[in-house]
């Protein structure tokens, strides 16, 4: 039996209309919730990204703003901009898009956003309180991705689930996410010793690798869940995952589509971050 999908844009379009009351009372208090998001330099693909979170923002009746900087922006306007931002009352959120061009430091840059105003989830110190069993602001896509399992009533206490990549804003959070729910997890990554072997085992599967079609049939066990996060452009232009969808489906007990899947919730649970911001 072919794997059931999990529809990540309806469950994204719910989330949303979930939250738009929560928006109208916190505007009624005089709090309407509000996102700054800061685009360095013209990468295509993060214009897109930017122009779909500040229109989901939008949507929800969220205050936004966006501020745009060449590719050769030095980093002192960059941190100003952040004070700025962490100063600004009517911002809740704010959002450096990654990535940043090459000649910035990163590192400095996402720890100059104010930890509560850390839509990303990426800041040093609420990166800690995942760690410690204590999240306050959750990287949006590791968080969508357990919405989705939730979703799907795919049970996670005592299954295995084996993570592949182990970037700090898919890969290690959403293993600290899955430990929670007290899965046996499992990190791959480029050094993994038969990785195929290791993905087999998994009943709950996540891809995050940035590599077109990586997971096959063979490295997935039959009726296990299998989340898609990777975004990859094949050379006709259309996007793919990095599950090799038509070949896994078959396989897969559950499975998410790319698009459709991971990459609506990242921008949901965005949108809901800023409004717990607004909320605290
Ligand atoms: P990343 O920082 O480049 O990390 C990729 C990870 O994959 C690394 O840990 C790397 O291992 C591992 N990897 C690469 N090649 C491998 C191989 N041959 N075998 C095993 N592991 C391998 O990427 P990322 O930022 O986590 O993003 C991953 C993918 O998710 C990308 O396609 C990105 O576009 C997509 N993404 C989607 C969303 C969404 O909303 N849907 C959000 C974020 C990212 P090493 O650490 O050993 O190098």
């Amino acid at each position: 039996m072919a794997a059931r999908l999990i529809d990540g844009k309806s469950l994204a379009a719910q989330l949303r209309a979930a939250l738009k009351p929560r928006v109208e009372a916190l505007a009624a208090k005089g709090a309407r919730p509000g996102l700054a998001v800061i685009l360095a330099g013209s990468d295509p693909a993060s214009q897109v990204y930017v122009k779909n979170k500040v229109r989901a923002c939008e949507e929800v009746g969220l205050y936004s703003v966006q501020h745009d900087f060449p590719d050769d922006v030095p980093e002192a306007a960059l941190l100003d901009c952040i004070a700025r931002l962490n100063a600004d009352p009517r911002v809740h959120g704010i959002l450096v898009q990654l990535p940043l061009p090459k000649h910035l430091n990163g590192e400095r840059i996402l720890a100059a956003v104010s930890p509560a105003k850390d839509a990303d989830g990426f800041h040093a110190e609420n990166l800690g309180l995942l760690v410690s069993g204590r999240p306050r602001f959750v990287p949006c896509t590791p968080a969508g991705v357990m919405r989705l399992i939730e979703h799907a009533g795919v049970t996670v206490a005592g299954r295995r689930a084996v993570v592949i990549g182990r970037s700090i804003i898919v890969g290690k959070p959403l293993a600290l996410l899955l430990l929670q729910q007290d899965a046996t997890v499992t990190i791959c990554h480029s050094k993994t010793r038969d990785l195929p072997a290791v993905a087999r085992e998994a009943d709950i599967l996540v891809a995050a690798i940035g590599r077109a079609k990586f997971v096959g049939a063979e490295m997935v066990k039959p009726g296990a869940c299998v989340i898609d996060v990777g975004i990859n452009r094949l050379p006709d232009g259309k996007l793919c995952g990095d599950v090799d969808f038509d070949a896994v489906r078959p396989v897969a007990g559950w499975l998410t589509p790319v698009p459709g899947g991971v990459g609506p919730m990242t921008i949901a649970l965005l949108v809901e971050n800023c409004v717990r911001a607004a909320s605290r």
